[in-house]
């Protein structure tokens, strides 16, 4: 039988990846726009389950922004996430769906946590506070996935990827991250013929960076892993899994290989008013290797390949 699979939040950066992932598997992909589906109402959710026979589910519906958001709007951010992973995870369960997807977040784990981080360092320590809501969240959709699976035998499994990026990122100057950021300061730069641009922080901070075609693509595999094999690797009463490349680069690093790509040839300036943040984000992905997968994207290719998605479409996506 053809699988049958829903994807929510297809139309954000890591939904429509999976989206154009899955469109190369022999399966029947469901989607729900936001007017057919709102996902942070339980009730229209487990209507929208129990109507179709969906054999899969993959979670990548989340109210996602970066810090000043977080920190704007802690409730929503806690709230939203609840309701719609809830409603999720529980109405596929009454739908007796057997195979879910949970994506998560690398910022659920401890603010200083060893580097690399490994899944085992989950509620080994404080959070970060400003997303701390949107973590606890994220932690609460784990700890379901893994109760649910305890008490009725399903196969939820969750995965946590680093940050992530690639078409559908989001290039606004207020509340982007660095990547697709610098990729605008350098590309408005080369335009307007400006000499210099302005980097923040000291440029030291390294951190991992995964387009989201390499994400999607982890996901798929890590689905299709057998039980038995996802078992063996993954501990007992556990069921998340860290995806990253396992390299991470400086802040500085980046910002060269964005001058590159973008063809800016004047100075780079680090402006230290500025905060650095976490000075190191790395995920340990012996897990994920053990599982059969590695990621294929080297980042030049992939700032090249979402430059010119950029570039074509000034970052307005649909
Ligand atoms: P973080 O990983 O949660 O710290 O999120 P960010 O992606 O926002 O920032 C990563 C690092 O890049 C920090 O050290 C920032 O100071 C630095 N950075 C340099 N330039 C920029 C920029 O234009 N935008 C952002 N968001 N960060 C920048």
């Amino acid at each position: 039988m053809r699988e049958k699979v829903f994807i929510a939040g297809h139309r954000g950066m890591v939904g429509s990846a999976l989206v154009r992932r899955l469109a190369r598997e022999p399966v029947e992909i469901v989607t729900a726009t936001r007017e057919q589906l709102d996902l942070t109402d339980p009730a229209q959710t487990q209507k929208f389950f129990a109507a179709r026979n969906i054999t899969q589910v993959y979670l990548a519906a989340a109210k996602v922004g970066g810090i000043h958001a977080n920190n704007t709007w802690p409730a929503d951010f806690i709230l939203d996430n609840l309701r719609i992973q809830n409603g999720v995870i529980a109405g596929a369960h009454a739908a007796r769906v057997q195979k879910l997807l949970f994506l998560g977040s690398s910022c659920i784990y401890p603010r200083d946590a060893e580097q690399p981080i490994a899944e085992a360092s989950l509620l080994d320590g404080h959070l970060e506070v400003t997303n701390e809501p949107y973590a606890v969240a994220k932690i609460a959709g784990i700890k379901l996935c893994e109760s649910v699976n305890r008490q009725y035998g399903t196969d939820f499994r969750s995965v946590m990827p680093t940050n992530l990026y690639g078409p559908g990122d989001n290039f606004d100057r207020e509340s982007s991250h660095v990547l697709p950021s610098l990729l605008r300061k350098f590309h408005e730069a080369v335009q307007s013929g400006s000499p210099v641009v302005d980097v923040w922080g000291t440029g030291t901070p390294r951190r991992e960076f995964m387009h989201v075609d390499d994400l999607a693509d982890a996901c798929v595999h890590v689905m299709a892993v057998p039980k038995d094999w996802f078992d063996a690797v993954v501990p007992p009463q556990r069921s998340h899994i860290n995806v990253g490349t396992g390299e991470d680069i400086s802040i500085q690093g980046l910002a060269q290989l964005i001058a590159d790509v973008t063809g800016f040839s004047g100075s780079i300036r680090f402006d230290d008013s500025k905060p650095d943040g976490t000075p190191r984000k790395l995920l340990d992905i012996h897990l994920l290797r053990s599982l059969g997968w590695s990621p294929h994207i080297a980042l030049p290719d992939g700032i090249r390949s979402t430059f010119n998605w950029f570039a074509t479409t000034n970052g307005a996506y649909r």
